[in-house]
């Protein structure tokens, strides 16, 4: 009898579930709002019905090998309990894994939202593809997430909050973070970042005055040669480069991936990133590919991701196969 799982992807905007197949083909899904204002159980009843939901679709032709959950962290593993999450006010000390497990009574594995993508890179996208089992990604969204995978599974730290280079701080008494640190990472790379940094020098209209200034706009005007959105993207990519450098010289992993929204502009940040990167590591001089763009066996390969926005749902679905190597 074949297997299937359940993947839940919990944002602070929508709630994703969705079953899929144990060679990642999905088999069904739902999406609704997060009912944030109406509070924990609310939203904790949409998953558990969504969940029942696909289990009887998906439930005549397989087995149920598990509940995965991917969640903005920092969370406390294996409980699932949620510390401080900036987009879900009022869940703070929720244990995910308690409460899903009581309700759905079938085992339920929780892991934060940025490692499920980067399980899901590694099983199913741009680790498959260069053939990597281990790597770090770096999710560039609302936030800066990442995730590190050893040998196909999370490492997800002592306590859950392990791979949380979005908060490694980048550049010393730099802007302040939503975190409590200052200069961390996340203050220059993600889509926030840049649409602030276009904010601060363009107004908050974007340059064709089509709509508000967001990342993509600005992209856009440096795609059509607009020198100042461009020296935005310059700065993004040598934030990454300062981070990646650290996390190179650190970790030596044969594969790094940078996924969330801001990718679709690798164009624009990837010169100034591969020139900090290469300034700031000598392991990554010493391992640098001929070609930064094609895969090299035995070097340090940074890549976009290959999954787009919905790795983060499949790496939960992910999660009841691979336990991490934490558990
Ligand atoms: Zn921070």
């Amino acid at each position: 009898m074949s297997t299937f799982s359940i993947g839940i992807d919990l944002g602070g905007t929508n709630l994703r579930v969705a079953a899929f197949t144990s060679d990642w083909k999905r088999r069904g899904a739902i999406t609704t709002p997060t009912r944030v204002k109406d509070g924990p159980g609310a939203v904790l009843d949409d998953m558990c019905a969504a969940v029942q939901q696909l289990i009887a679709d998906c439930g005549e032709s397989g087995e149920l090998a598990g509940v995965g959950l991917g969640s903005p962290g920092p969370l406390e593993l294996p409980a699932g309990r949620l510390l401080q999450p900036p987009n879900l006010p009022g869940f703070e000390d929720l244990e995910l894994k308690t409460e899903l497990e009581k309700r759905l009574r079938v085992p339920v594995v929780v892991e934060c939202d940025a490692n499920a993508a980067a399980l899901a890179e590694c099983h199913a996208g741009a680790g498959k593809k260069s053939g990597y089992q281990s790597l770090c990604m770096l999710t560039l969204g609302t936030g800066v997430g990442s995730g590190i995978i050893l040998n196909g599974r999370v490492w997800h730290g002592f306590s859950g909050m392990g791979g949380e280079a979005g908060h490694v701080p980048v550049y010393h008494d730099g802007l302040l973070c939503g975190c409590g640190s200052r200069g961390c990472l996340e203050q220059y790379a993600s889509a926030t970042a840049i649409a602030r940094a276009g904010q601060n020098l363009f107004g908050t209209r974007s340059q064709n005055g089509a709509g508000k200034i967001t990342a993509r706009s600005i992209a856009e005007a440096a795609q059509a040669g607009d020198a100042e959105s461009q020296h935005i993207y310059d700065g993004v990519g040598q934030a990454l480069g300062i981070g990646l450098a650290s996390l190179v010289s650190t970790l030596n992993l044969p594969l790094y991936i940078i996924g969330g929204g801001v990718v679709a502009a690798w164009q624009l940040f990837a010169p100034s990133m591969f020139a900090e990167l290469d300034r700031g590591s000598y392991i990554y001089r010493l391992t640098r590919p001929a070609d930064v763009a094609v895969p090299e066996a035995g070097k340090t390969n940074v890549f976009p991701a290959e999954l787009g926005p919905d790795a983060g749902l499949l790496g939960a679905a992910m999660l009841p196969f691979f336990q991490s190597l934490n558990s």
